[in-house]
């Protein structure tokens, strides 16, 4: 890493003890950024690096709320406020229970850049709880986003700061928190979530579009070598929002996606997974992923395990932070793999990173393919302002068109700086510089 940045990484990880997942999204992106300052040295004298570090606002609060037998239950909220600079925060909520202050931060601070990228005008945010949906009854996830959203509605608005989902926060859990946001406030503010239903202000091809857009910029990057997924081997891990609507686009591409997974275990489906099936299991009945095995033939469930043994050529981890290693990376490669788009956010470990780089697997970062949810966001935002909605064709080609443009941007980037092909390098070099001139421009602040 360049010398001028490690003494302000020190000085970062110094300040944010104990955030691990925190210090890992940064020194990432620090160990991209070393060429530009050279090019820039203006940003080294604004301190653009430690403002970027530096949350503009984080609310941390108590969630009361009473589980079905009358039961008092307390979590933790978390909004960070990240950056500004190219628009009102923009960032899902996670209700998980892993989730504490180090993850909120590690994916407000992609979310900056990822937002960057994608052209719209949106600055970088996260939040959520460490809440636990699952095995929670409607009536409480309905309580619980009811406390939430009571103390989240005063720092958030269409001009301030737009929420949308993460893990834990889909459809159901959006609703809830409008409803609550309109009743106290007593305004029908579309543009304060994303990812509201379609007949109450939601975009077509939001629930699609993170999985989707992965989907599509990994295709972009296989062109660069010739080749599609036509015809590709796929292992998808996750079997939520993002994943299995990177299973639908992967196979309506030409692929067999032969294995996903979820938190106990994952399924190897050989004729290809039946993406009804999954959906029916996981969306409609909000089961478990054993279940798919048990009703459907010739497929094999493997309880703990991880779906990173099934040999693919494509791989697409979409379900949480760190999860395929570099062991797994190197298991991956040694059995054929050519590439590997990220629909969660950070999945691969830094030594997995580069295991894949070193390997010369096209490796497109999280921050880069999955900006397809968040994009998507800003067009329910844009119909939203206007009033208007869009066909389902119409939507999903803006989509397209952003993917496309983010490989594009993310490709010569990477050109520009002499590592052609390095996408990592790309995403970072690409977001950060649009970022730090605003910052530049609207002074200090
Ligand atoms: P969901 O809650 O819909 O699904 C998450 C999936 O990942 C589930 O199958 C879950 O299994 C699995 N999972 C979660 N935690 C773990 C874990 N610790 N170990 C193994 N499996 C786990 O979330 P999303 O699909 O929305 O999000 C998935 C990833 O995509 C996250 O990294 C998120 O930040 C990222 N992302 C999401 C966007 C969106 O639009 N939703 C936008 C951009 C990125 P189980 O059911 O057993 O918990």
């Amino acid at each position: 890493m360049d010398a001028r940045l490690e003494a302000i990484r020190d000085t970062v990880l110094a300040r944010n003890p104990g955030e691990a997942e925190f210090h890992q999204a940064v020194v990432e992106v620090f160990e991209s950024l070393g060429p530009v300052h050279d090019r820039h040295p203006e940003f080294l004298e604004a301190a653009i690096l430690e403002r970027l570090c530096e949350p503009e606002r984080q609310i941390i609060f108590r969630v009361p709320w009473t589980d079905d037998q009358g039961r008092v239950q307390i979590n933790r909220g978390f909004r960070v406020e990240f950056n500004s600079a190219l628009g009102p925060y923009k960032g899902g909520l996670r209700f998980h229970p892993s989730v504490y202050l180090g993850i909120v931060k590690f994916l407000g601070f992609e979310q900056i850049f990822k937002n960057a990228l994608t052209g719209m005008p949106i600055g970088g945010g996260k939040g959520g709880s460490d809440f636990d949906p699952r095995g929670r009854s409607d009536a409480e996830v309905m309580r619980f986003c009811q406390s939430f959203m009571t103390e989240l509605y005063r720092h958030i608005g269409e001009y301030t700061d737009v929420p949308a989902g993460d893990i834990g926060v889909g459809g159901r859990e959006i609703g809830y928190l409008f409803g609550q946001y309109k009743r106290i406030t007593n305004r029908y503010e579309s543009g304060v979530l994303t990812g509201k239903g379609i007949s109450w202000g939601g975009s077509l091809v939001r629930p699609e579009a993170t999985g989707f857009g992965t989907v599509i910029f990994t295709e972009e990057m296989l062109k660069t070598r010739g080749t599609s997924f036509d015809g590709q081997r796929v292992v998808v891990s996750g079997s939520g929002n993002v994943a299995i609507n990177a299973v639908a686009k992967a196979q309506s591409l030409g692929a067999t996606v032969v294995a996903c997974s979820d938190s106990s275990g994952y399924v190897v489906d050989e004729a290809g997974i039946d993406v009804g099936l999954l959906r029916q299991v996981k969306e409609v009945e909000r089961g478990r992923l054993k279940d798919y095995a048990l009703r459907r033939s010739g497929v094999a469930y493997v309880e703990a395990g991880s779906v990173w043994d099934v040999d693919a050529t494509v791989a697409l981890p979409c379900a949480t932070q760190n999860e395929l290693d570099g062991d797994a990376a190197a298991r991956l490669v040694r059995n054929g793999l050519i590439a590997i788009g990220e629909g969660a956010n950070m999945p691969s470990t830094r030594e997995a990173v580069a295991v894949f780089q070193e390997a010369g697997v096209l490796f497109g970062p999280g921050k880069a393919a999955n900006a397809g949810g968040v994009a998507t966001s800003a067009l329910e935002m844009q119909q939203n302002a206007s009033r208007d909605s869009w066909s389902f064709e119409h939507t999903e080609q803006r989509l397209t068109d952003i993917m496309v443009g983010i490989h594009h941007r993310c490709a010569s980037t990477a050109d520009e700086y002499g590592e052609p092909g390095n996408y990592v390098l790309g995403a970072n070099i690409g977001g950060f510089v649009k970022v730090a001139d605003a910052m530049l421009a609207q002074g200090l602040i």
